[in-house]
């Protein structure tokens, strides 16, 4: 056990919308592999075809890649083995392990009925499970079979869930789960079984969904000679209203959050803390959550999505990115609001001017507008109503002294508080119409270092602008 080589996998089904919540079922087995030194899987349980799609293959690769969740082996897909598990059926019934049932769906339906009408729980009764001494009907004709596990009869499952603990489920709970489906193709259950096996895989950590699905492969892994991996259950991500997490009630994709302005780290991170704590560590490298990660931290309770955690981590990851990456990232969600990045200043310098309050990339991609615009067209009425003729003086004595000064925030700064004590006036009555002035708007970035953007010589022009007389 203590070298045991690390196998983990994630297993998603391809169908339907993949969310947020569903990749951290992802995020927990790769971190467990890669802490371990071990390998991680990547398997697309796409043997659904009605209601699989390439497009969620797409978006779990696509989902996958940009968290930096890489993986070993795969994507390897089931429906490429189906004539392995077919081949296991073959194995499974010639020794004994499965059998032929020929009870048509229509007589499965009236044992239900009847049984529910006997106040007893619906389960197949074992008609045609052979057993010594016992005769089994006549084969009827032209019904092609499902072929019936041969699950044991008596005694229970036990397995030790690393986040639930011990579960026990007795065996009479467990009636002969169907393998094969009469036109042969394999069953669900019995395909993450094989699929497990053959991978070798040491610890299936999933979401707790699939509780009810345990003994059943247990049982079957059991009967196939191999040995039970580890399980490790994850409890539900659910919303604000305590319900489990869907696109009806604003799920969204991780593409959704790569769209609004997310960064990858930040949503790594906030997936990490999505029911698994180290002390109480909130911000932390993937680097850390790999080298902290273990199996005895990850909570028991559902784990509650929210969205203002997750905005508040992108922030922190914001404003402490490198500003050189952070423009680089942020350029592409410029060019889509269809600025001009190179018709203005510098896209660095714009950019890190606003990533201290900003919470997503696009945000932004939106502050940095300004700095790209033409220089504002006032007219008089404008200029009137916001640049108070009484503030002029001032004005005036702030351009004379830019323009003779060094260019740095701190020659901005100092002239700013030398003109305001000379004219017995407060910040904001001056710096409002000097915002005014250079962007028509008042809602700026300090105005010292939007100055240094916008570089001396522009700030210069669009200021004189002003000047009426
Ligand atoms: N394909 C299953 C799902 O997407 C997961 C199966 C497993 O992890 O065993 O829910």
């Amino acid at each position: 056990m203590l070298f045991m080589h690390i196998r983990t996998r994630f297993a998603p089904s391809p169908t339907g919308f993949i969310h947020l919540g569903n990749l951290r079922s992802a995020l927990y087995p790769w971190a467990f592999a890669r802490h371990n030194q071990g390998d991680f899987i990547l398997r697309i349980e796409d043997t659904d075809l009605e209601r699989s799609t390439q497009e969620a293959v797409d978006v779990i690769i696509e989902g996958m890649s940009w968290l930096g969740l890489d993986w070993d082996e795969g994507p390897i897909y089931q429906m490429q083995r189906i004539d392995r598990y077919r081949e296991v059926v073959k194995q499974m019934l010639n020794a004994g392990l499965a059998y032929p049932c020929y009870m048509t769906e229509n007589e499965l339906n009236l044992l239900r009925d009847q049984q529910m009408a006997n106040k007893e729980k619906p389960r197949y009764d074992g008609m045609w499970r052979p057993e010594p001494g016992k005769s089994l009907p006549p084969i009827p004709e032209g019904i092609s079979p499902v072929i019936r596990f041969k699950n044991p009869i008596g005694g229970s499952v036990i397995w030790n869930d690393a986040v639930k603990g011990q579960i026990e489920i007795s065996n009479d709970e467990l009636d002969d789960l169907v393998i094969a489906r009469p036109d042969g193709t394999p069953t669900y259950n019995f395909c993450v079984v094989v699929d497990d096996m053959d991978m070798k895989i040491t610890h299936v950590i999933r979401g707790d969904d699939h509780v009810n699905n345990t003994p059943r492969q247990i049982n079957i892994m059991k009967a196939l000679g191999g040995t039970p991996p580890v399980y490790a259950h994850l409890p539900t991500v659910v919303n604000d209203g305590g319900e489990k997490m869907s696109k009806r009630n604003g799920a969204m994709s991780v593409r959704d959050y790569q769209r609004a302005g997310y960064l990858p780290e930040a949503i790594l991170n906030y997936l990490a803390r999505l029911g698994w704590s180290h002390g109480d560590a909130e911000v932390f490298t993937k680097e850390q959550f790999v080298d902290w990660f273990d199996l005895k931290n990850l909570g028991r309770s559902p784990a509650q999505h929210n969205p203002e955690k997750l905005l508040w981590l992108n922030h922190q990851y914001i404003q402490n990115s490198d500003p050189m990456r952070l423009a680089e990232i942020t350029e592409p969600f410029a060019h889509e609001l269809g600025i001009d990045t190179e018709s203005g200043p510098d896209f660095v310098q714009v950019v890190s001017l606003l990533q201290d309050r900003a919470n997503t990339l696009l945000e932004i991609a939106e502050g940095v507008k300004l700095f790209y615009l033409p220089a504002p067209q006032l007219t008089t009425d404008q200029i009137k109503e916001n640049i108070p003729e009484a503030i002029v003086p001032a004005l005036k004595d702030l351009v004379d002294a830019i323009s003779i000064c060094e260019p740095s925030k701190e020659a901005y700064s100092a002239i700013f508080k030398q003109v305001l004590a000379k004219h017995q006036i407060k910040m904001p009555a001056l710096a409002m119409p000097v915002r005014y002035a250079l962007f028509a708007t008042t809602k700026t970035p300090a105005i010292d270092s939007v100055l240094v953007v916008l570089g001396k010589e522009e700030a210069l022009n669009r200021l004189s602008n002003v000047f009426l007389d």
